[in-house]
Formats: C-alpha cells, sequence, structure tokens
C-alpha cells in the first residue's frame, strides 16, 4: 500500500513541483550566462564557419601529402592539439581567479594544488604520465593501424560535404555516441571492473580539466576510442572533416 502510494506521487508531477522544475530551469540558464554565446558560436562553427576554412586549406594538404600521411597528421594534431590548448586555457583560468570564470565553478572546495600541494604534485605526476602514454603511443599505434587496415574515410574534395550532409552526420554521431559511452560507461561500473580498469579515472574527487582523458590506457583504448567512436570508421559513409571535428571538437 505504502509503496503503491509512493509510486503514484512520483510519477504525477504536482503543480508545486513543475513550478520547482521552471524556477531552477531559470536559474541554470542565469548561471550559464554566456556559455550559451560559445554554445551558439560552437552550433555555427560546425555547421559554417569550420566546413567553409577547412574547404579552404584542403587542396593544400591534398597536394602536399599522402593519403596515409594526412590522415595521420590529421589524427594525431587535432586529438593532441585540441586536448593541450584547451587545457592551456583552462589553466590560464585557474590561475587567475577572475570572478566572470569563478562564478561557473561547481563546487566550494579550494583546487586540489592548493588545499594539498604535496600530494597534487604527485597526482600531476601520475597523470601526466598516463596522458603521455594515451597521446604519444596508443593513438598513434592505433592511427598506424588503420592506416595499415587500409583507409575507409573520405578525404577527396570532390565529395566534401554540403550542410545536409554535415547535418546528418552530426545528429549521428550525437546520438551513437551517447548510446555507446552510456552502456560503456555503465559497464565499467560494473562492481567486476570497476577496481581494475575505471577507479583510476575516478582517482580526482573535483574536476580538473586534465582528468578529462585521465584513465586506465585499457579504458581510454577499448571504451572512449575503439568501441565509442572508432566504429564510425569502419563504416565507409563519412567524411573525414565532419567525423575529426565532431570526435575533437568537443574535447573528445
Ligand atoms: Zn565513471
Amino acid at each position: 500500500m505504502h509503496s503503491s502510494l509512493t509510486s503514484t506521487v512520483c510519477s504525477t508531477p504536482t503543480n508545486d513541483s513543475v513550478e520547482k522544475v521552471v524556477k531552477n530551469d531559470a536559474i541554470r540558464y542565469q548561471r550559464k550566462g554566456y556559455g550559451l554565446i560559445s554554445a551558439f558560436l560552437l552550433f555555427f562553427s560546425f555547421f559554417f564557419f569550420m566546413p567553409k576554412f577547412i574547404k579552404y586549406i584542403w587542396p593544400f594538404f591534398l597536394e602536399n601529402m599522402s593519403p596515409a600521411v594526412m590522415f595521420f597528421t590529421i589524427a594525431i594534431s587535432l586529438h593532441s592539439g585540441v586536448f593541450l590548448l584547451s587545457n592551456l586555457g583552462m589553466y590560464a583560468i585557474y590561475m587567475m581567479k577572475l570572478p566572470f570564470f569563478e562564478r561557473y565553478r561547481i563546487l566550494d572546495k579550494p583546487w586540489p594544488w592548493e588545499s594539498s600541494p604535496e600530494i597534487w604534485r604527485s597526482v600531476l605526476k601520475k597523470t601526466l604520465k598516463t596522458l603521455a602514454i594515451c597521446h604519444f603511443i596508443i593513438v598513434p599505434l592505433l592511427t598506424l593501424g588503420e592506416i595499415k587496415a587500409g583507409l575507409k574515410m573520405r578525404l577527396d574534395l570532390e565529395s566534401f560535404p554540403d550542410l545536409k550532409e554535415i547535418v546528418g552526420q552530426i545528429l549521428f554521431f550525437m546520438l551513437s555516441e551517447d548510446f555507446f559511452f552510456y552502456w560503456g560507461h555503465r559497464l565499467l561500473h560494473h562492481p567486476k571492473l570497476y577496481p581494475y580498469i575505471h577507479k583510476i579515472h575516478h582517482e580526482y574527487n573535483i574536476t580538473v580539466s586534465l582528468c578529462a582523458e585521465y584513465a586506465h590506457p585499457f579504458e581510454f583504448l577499448v571504451a572512449n576510442i575503439v568501441i565509442r567512436l572508432k566504429f564510425i570508421e569502419i563504416v565507409n559513409l563519412f567524411y573525414i572533416v565532419t567525423y575529426k571535428f565532431w570526435t575533437k571538437d568537443l574535447g573528445k
């Protein structure tokens, strides 16, 4: 009797809870503030600015590089370049402590380098070592493996995607990546797997930009790259520009 009453209450939102949701959403948008501007910029970048820019510089790559070299250069430089640049930007934000950025912080806790500098130094060392393995060994080896297996992606200028194709591909990536990320992440939290692999990623109890890719090399390779993203490359449907910019623009 009690449980059925509880479920009825939960499944039928009262006017009061709807009001609460609306109120919370208003606060959420106020908090986001300028974040919405960057969301719009990212949107226009995906569909308008970036395709135009890439189409302009593409002939340079095609004339000076073989498809294999081109694929390798784009894969490595985009992945590590975006990760490095976004972390440098975040480092500046952490150090400057400007009120403009501080209001976006989720937790009030001090940063780990402020609360326990000694421990932070050893954590940082371990993080950089793990990131180096992922960026300088795993990604290049995987990319070379892909080239050896035969490139499936389109690189030519003639079949450069139009707006309709870009929109379709981005929509597909949004759905498929969320699907695979959700199930991959859920699997990694299984008690039989968690202590051996995913525990490393959750060593950080405060979100710092560097920990975005801080994970056990197995998790980085299998869950983050192969299951979530690489299957897209196997399907010979996508143009490298849309795919790479989707996977790298968002810092993935
Ligand atoms: Zn997790």
